[in-house]
């Protein structure tokens, strides 16, 4: 337990494992919270006294159900739905939906936690909500994708709308998903309500930059760490894991801001070029073929892929998790500040394990929490359902504007919090903090909800 959790602190989380069992992630979200929270009890009582982080870790409603479906051979399936809505104070319900085995409640309840605070540092007006199902996507045809898709939706709709519930992609659900989904909901509700989902397609009611928007954003939040240390990406060498939605837009941004980002990896292993990742076949082969990260090396004679391999091996200046929680462990961390790391940047959520935090902070390594460096995919997303109210749509250069603008005040709003707290430089605490008096404010002034 880190010192900065005092006595009251300490018993709330006990009481939170307590009242729900085995979720170890959801444990390990709030616990991250929670540690930065002791100087704004003292300076706020009164948020101890109406019990605002006991609400804000009981989610206002969740949502657990049935997925019956059929593969191309007629054999029926059975998968678990859950969208688990956490928090409506700031606007209506937002946060993605993830497909991918490994889910169950405790996974979408850390995702769902942490995306109040992550909409809250926005400054926009969205609640914090996650949700998903533990299908497989992988090796599926695009019929059983629609399949399943279509079950999905048509339980869930009747618990969304554009002022009610919006949810967007996460892992395993990109845009051909949320077009399966929306396609559905259309059809059961008969209205054309775009603003429902977001990550729609440029055809029908998507903005443009959404795709990009979480790797561009979180290659801008390093930027800014960067800036502050009177640095640039220019000459640096960068690693990026994963080689989905996040990671490639990571790497492309990267790029172009002048950094050379030489590693990334699927769940099977790694690719490591030293010239530098040739980002155009990593999207073909990822975006467009969905084939696996190996075969990158069957273009490059001159790139290695590690089957299994750990991609924290390789050195670099700047990393960037982009593929899931708890990816990054302590001895990783350790292993990067020896190679001469400088900064990380979280494109996935809680990709770093708290060990792993904390040898980054006692190295002072310029360190962005992911719900802070990621937020950029959730305000474009936001940016999309403004474009829907109004029946507009925006260029992509002024909604990349947009959003290197709501970016860099993210920067700004921890860095400065963060000091303001007496803990200059740790974005975690700055994130935290200034992310919760937002929410708990709203909450004081909503009355007992
Ligand atoms: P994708 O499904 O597009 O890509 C995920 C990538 O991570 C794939 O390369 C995948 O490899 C790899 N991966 C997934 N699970 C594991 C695992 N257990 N071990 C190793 N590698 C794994 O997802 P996204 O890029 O959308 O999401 C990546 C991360 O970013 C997640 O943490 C997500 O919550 C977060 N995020 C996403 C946002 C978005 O807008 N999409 C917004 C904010 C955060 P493989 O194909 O082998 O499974």
């Amino acid at each position: 337990m880190s010192v900065q959790m005092n006595e009251q602190l300490e018993s709330i989380y006990q009481e939170i494992v307590k009242r729900n069992p085995g979720e170890q992630e959801f444990h390990q979200a709030v616990h991250e919270v929670l540690d930065s929270l002791g100087p704004v009890l003292v300076k706020y009582p009164e948020f101890g006294k109406r019990k605002v982080i006991q609400r804000l870790a009981e989610p206002e409603r969740q949502i657990i159900f049935r997925v019956p479906w059929t593969d191309d051979k007629g054999e029926v399936h059975i998968n678990r739905g859950f969208r688990v809505e956490f928090n409506s104070c700031l606007g209506p319900y937002k946060g993605g939906l993830r497909f991918h085995p490994s889910v169950y409640l405790g996974i979408i309840k850390f995702l769902g936690f942490e995306q109040i605070f992550k909409n809250a540092l926005t400054g926009l007006p969205i609640g914090g909500a996650k949700g998903g199902s533990d299908f497989d996507p992988k090796g599926k045809s695009d019929n059983e994708i629609m399949n399943f898709c279509q079950s999905f939706m048509t339980e869930l709709y009747r618990h969304l709308g554009e002022y009610t519930d919006v949810p967007a992609g996460d892992i395993g659900v990109g845009g051909r998903e949320i077009g399966f989904l929306f396609g559905q909901y259309k059809r059961i509700t008969n209205r054309y309500e775009s603003g429902v989902l977001t990550g729609k397609g440029l055809d029908y009611g998507g903005s443009l930059v959404r795709k990009e928007a979480t790797g561009y954003g979180a290659a801008f939040f390093v930027q800014e760490m960067l800036r502050v240390r009177k640095q640039s990406y220019e000459g640096k060498t960068c690693v990026v894991s994963g080689a989905g939605n996040v990671a490639i837009y990571t790497i492309e941004k990267i790029t172009e801001l002048g950094g050379k980002v030489v590693a990334c990896s699927d769940s099977n292993g790694y690719i490591h070029h030293e010239k530098g990742i040739d980002l155009e076949l990593v999207r073909q082969l990822k975006e467009v073929e969905r084939r696996r990260i190996k075969d990158y090396v069957e273009y490059h004679k001159d790139a290695k892929y590690i089957e299994g391999g750990n991609i924290w091996d390789v050195p670099c200046q700047v990393a960037m998790p982009c593929a899931t929680q708890n990816e990054l462990t302590g001895k990783d961390a350790e292993k990067l500040v020896k190679h001469g790391l400088i900064a990380v940047g979280e494109g996935a959520n809680m990709p770093t394990t708290p060990e792993g935090v904390r040898v980054f902070q006692n190295a002072n390594i310029a360190y962005g929490p992911g719900k802070a460096t990621n937020a950029g995919g959730v305000a474009t997303s936001a940016l999309e359902m403004q474009q829907n109210a109004s029946r507009d749509s925006w260029s992509f250069e002024y909604t990349e504007k947009r959003l290197a603008k709501i970016m860099s005040n993210i920067h700004e709003i921890c860095y400065e919090t963060a000091e303001e707290f007496g803990t200059p430089g740790n974005y975690v605490n700055g994130a935290n903090i200034a992310s919760f008096i937002k929410v708990a404010k709203a909450m004081l002034a909503m009355g007992l909800i």
